[in-house]
């Protein structure tokens, strides 16, 4: 059974889409993530949902019952039922029949086992029923519990159908494996004889996947693998980890917010946000932090310019390069510079003073005013020297 402490479970709206689809005697079952973390005690997942109702019969049940229906992904089989204000993804089984190595080629399907086998590892081949009784068409439950990343069949023909899934393996050991156990040799020799298919990927589906590997509590033993394979290369040009193992030691010793992208500056490479394609703002990030890694102004001043995430993370990456351990006690004049005023205004000048005059006079006293870490006074500003 789903541990009854499991937050869908007890999540109404959740149920009201559920009863409308069962409304004629069909199934609906919670499916993939949701239910893998539900076993594992790990809350906040996305709720998925799988039937053998075709999206057709999923979107008549649910109007019926006055739920309001998006039809996300019909060609796929999903569609998205509303009940009070939260959508809900339903999406009828599937099977694979041809691939072109990008994305899976998919058919209907009303088997749970034939859905199950299109999933790539067996942790999320699980299903439930919305009360949480747990089906286990493959056997995964037991890979599960103990924590083994296995793919579903080969993981040749895996991976052939869909190169993403080789990403997929790493993201998924980050976060669930046992790290005592190592990784499937299998798995490995698999992914390191087709690690030129990554190329055919598309920049979001690789971003999109590294990106939460790298969120991963400790990325470092994955990504070590993605290089011995010729994965990391294949993904980040330039990049190498060597730095990514200092980085994050430093990152727990201060007890820091782990932040993909101070890892992603750790490991470098050439083109990065484009390869990955990152949001302007977070590739705005990952520039300034990978310049100031190696000079630039003291932390403190980058903390009070740019703000207390960027200069904690441009600390963890200093320390990193000059392998000094820091003490957490550095991150508390960060947090003071990030949030310091500076006293002085330029109506304080006027009318004596203006243009660029005025503007030098204002960055000079600043330039002080930093130098003295923030403590000189308006008073002792104004006061010449
Ligand atoms: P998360 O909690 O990170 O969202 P998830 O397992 O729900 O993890 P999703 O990417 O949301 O991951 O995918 C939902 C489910 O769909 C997976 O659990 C898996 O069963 C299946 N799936 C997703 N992507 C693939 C893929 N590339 N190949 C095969 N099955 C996949
Ligand atoms: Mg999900």
């Amino acid at each position: 059974m789903i541990p009854p402490e499991t937050e869908w479970l007890s999540d109404a709206n959740l149920r009201a889409v559920c009863d409308a689809l069962r409304a004629a005697g069909d199934d609906v079952y919670l499916v993939g993530g949701c239910v893998r973390d539900a076993i594992l005690g790990i809350p906040g997942s996305d709720v998925d949902m799988a039937t053998p109702l075709s999206p057709a019969e999923v979107t008549r049940l649910a109007e019926a019952a006055g739920l309001k229906v998006v039809p996300t992904g019909i060609a796929h089989g999903t569609v998205t039922v509303v009940a009070g204000g939260t959508g809900y993804e339903v999406t009828t089984f599937r099977k694979d029949v041809a691939t072109d190595g990008r994305r899976a080629v998919v058919a209907f399907s009303t088997d749970m086992a034939e859905d199950a086998r299109r999933r790539d590892f067996t942790l999320n081949a699980l299903y439930a029923t919305p009360e949480g009784r747990i089906l286990d068409p493959l056997g995964g439950l037991e890979d599960c519990l103990s924590r083994r990343i296995r793919f579903v069949g080969t993981a040749r023909d895996r991976i052939r159908e869909d190169y993403l899934r080789i990403l997929r393996f790493f993201r998924f050991h980050a976060w669930y494996a046992d790290s005592s156990r190592g990784f499937d040799e299998d798995a490995l020799d698999a992914i390191a004889a087709h690690a030129e298919g990554l190329e055919t990927l598309s920049a979001e589906r690789v971003g999109q996947e590294m990106r939460r590997l790298l969120a991963a509590p400790d990325p470092a033993p994955a990504l070590a693998t993605m290089q011995r394979t010729g994965v990391l290369q294949r993904l980040l040009p330039g990049s190498d980890i060597t730095l990514l193992g200092p980085a994050l030691h430093i990152e727990a010793h201060l007890a820091m917010t782990q932040d993909w992208r101070m890892r992603l500056a750790a490991l470098g490479g050439l083109d990065v946000a484009e390869r990955l394609r990152l949001s302007s703002k977070d590739a705005q990030h990952l520039t300034v932090l990978r310049e100031a890694m190696s000079e630039g102004p003291p932390v403190s001043e980058i903390a009070y310019r740019s703000g207390y995430d960027l200069a904690a993370q441009t600390l963890v990456l200093r320390s990193a390069l000059a392998n000094h351990l820091p003490d957490p006690s550095a991150l508390g004049p960060l947090k003071t510079a990030a949030q310091a005023q500076f006293p002085i205004r330029a109506k304080d000048f006027m009318p004596g003073l203006s243009g660029k005059a005025l503007g030098a006079r204002l960055a000079a006293l600043e330039e002080r005013w930093i130098a003295s870490d923030f403590t000189l006074t308006r008073e002792e500003l104004m006061t010449p020297d």
